[in-house]
């Protein structure tokens, strides 16, 4: 008689650990909470990095004159439509000249790439094909030019007024360039994330300190610091909870302050773990708690009444690599207007393909067991061969505990659940890691 009732009485449970997720599953509950952080403006050196939530116009047309492309002479096209011809010289404008000269027929003007063109002429014609009189005063032009050759006409780039950049274009230099050119002092990007970051585990100690006992190095949060870095975020580092309830609810409190709260370790089914009961306790809705993925089974995510994203990933180093990659960078590049959801490409299973160096990859033929029910990931160096085709080459690895096995990692190889052994040679999914980039 009690059974039935217990079991429903679990199932009401508002907290009911949710079943396992698949990681296509997971990352679409994931979408479904993120929101762009509202705008802000930000002077244009500040801003690199930063994703613009407002297109950038241009204030004038460019060039904003008729512009020398060359080095040379100002001619007047026809004046030199038969060659040689000779020209007399009336001057020079240098680049930044703010009078010019007019250039009248059988006349030419020395002119340096830059320079605004002289009124009626419409052409250079590069030193290269010019001699000049021992007296200076009379070009010879050897070569003929058409109209409009190797100058660059106002507004031939853009009008004053255009759009030269969009809204949901990341500043890159390119892009400071092409503001600073269009006189954007300031721009608007969107708010760059606050991130809390939790590394828990008692045997976890400092890059400083030499392990004694059981203690490892704390890997996890250096890597984190540095991932969150690149992504513009704003890390607060709430340092190392231990596995104490206590502590570790304090911390995650102080950490729901932030816009995302990423936490590694403490999410397993171990004794000491955990981090779900403390995420509930402090008001966390959690919408999965396991992936079928390998490695990376124990990743969780809620989300609070505050909209704030709350991601748990696993302590092994490459398990919260991939749960960093999958879920975490593009909820926060959302954040910030970016889509950085993975995307997958096909590429050619290979051995090594070079002797050494300082790539990390094994020098046997490559081969990738069977998946089970979980689609699993394999760290892998990803290249391009000389015909742009894409080859993976798996990294040696001795499990997902095993940090050494990212030397060189810029990619995954995926291979969905119940997957064949893939052999050297066999197409495979691989998923790039390009820290600067979306997808
Ligand atoms: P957990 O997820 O807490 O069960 O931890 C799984 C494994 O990852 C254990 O062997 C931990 O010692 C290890 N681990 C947990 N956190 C870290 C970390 N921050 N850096 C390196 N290894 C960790
Ligand atoms: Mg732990």
């Amino acid at each position: 008689l009690t059974l039935p009732l217990a079991r429903a009485t679990i199932a009401a449970m508002p907290n009911a650990i949710p079943t396992m997720v698949t990681l296509a599953d997971a990352q679409r509950m994931v979408r479904e909470h993120v929101r762009p952080l509202p705008p802000r403006s930000l002077a244009l050196s500040d801003a690199v990095g930063r994703t613009l939530a407002e297109g950038v116009r241009c204030d004038v047309d460019v060039p904003p004159f008729d512009r020398a492309m060359m080095d040379g002479y100002a001619v007047r096209a026809a004046d030199v439509a038969r060659v040689p011809v000779d020209l007399r010289l009336i001057g020079q404008v240098a680049a930044g000249a703010a009078d010019v000269p007019t250039v009248s027929s059988g006349e030419a003007a020395q002119i340096n790439t830059g320079a605004p063109l002289p009124a009626h002429a419409d052409a250079v014609a590069p030193f290269e094909d010019t001699a000049l009189s021992a007296d200076r005063q009379i070009v010879t032009v050897n070569c003929s030019v058409a109209p409009d050759r190797h100058i660059c006409r106002r507004g031939t780039y853009v009008r004053a007024g255009d759009d030269v950049l969009h809204a949901n274009d990341r500043i890159g230099p390119g892009e400071v360039a092409i503001a600073a050119t269009a006189g954007a002092t300031r721009v608007k990007v969107f708010s760059a994330p606050c991130v809390g970051l939790l590394v828990t585990g008692d045997e976890l100690i400092g890059v400083e300190r030499k392990p004694a006992g059981g203690q490892i190095r704390d890997s996890n949060g250096p890597m984190l610091s540095t991932l969150l870095a690149i992504e513009g975020t704003e890390v607060t580092d709430l340092g190392r909870a231990g596995d104490d309830r206590t502590r570790l609810a304090e911390l995650i409190d102080r950490g729901l302050d932030s816009d995302a709260l990423c936490i590694t370790g403490g999410i397993s089914m171990g004794a000491f773990d955990f981090v779900p009961d403390a995420l509930i306790a402090s008001g966390v809705r959690i919408h999965f708690q396991k992936m079928r993925t390998k490695p990376g089974k124990p990743t969780l995510f809620g989300t609070t009444d505050g909209g704030t994203l709350v991601f748990a990933l696993p302590g092994n180093p490459i398990s919260a690599l991939i749960g960093y990659w999958m879920l975490v960078r593009p909820a926060l590049a959302g954040m910030q207007g970016r889509d950085a959801w993975p995307r997958t490409h096909r590429a050619i299973l290979c051995g090594s393909r070079d002797a050494g160096g300082t790539s990390n990859v094994q020098r046997q033929a490559a081969r990738i067991k069977a998946t089970g029910d979980r689609e699993s990931f394999h760290p892998a160096r990803v290249e391009l061969d000389e015909s742009s085709r894409l080859f993976a080459t798996p990294l040696t690895w001795y499990g997902s505990g095993d940090p050494f096995g990212l030397r060189g990692a810029n990619g995954f190889i995926v291979r969905a659940a119940q997957s064949p052994e893939a052999q050297e040679g066999d197409a495979v999914d691989v998923i790039l890691m390009h820290w600067n980039d979306t997808g």
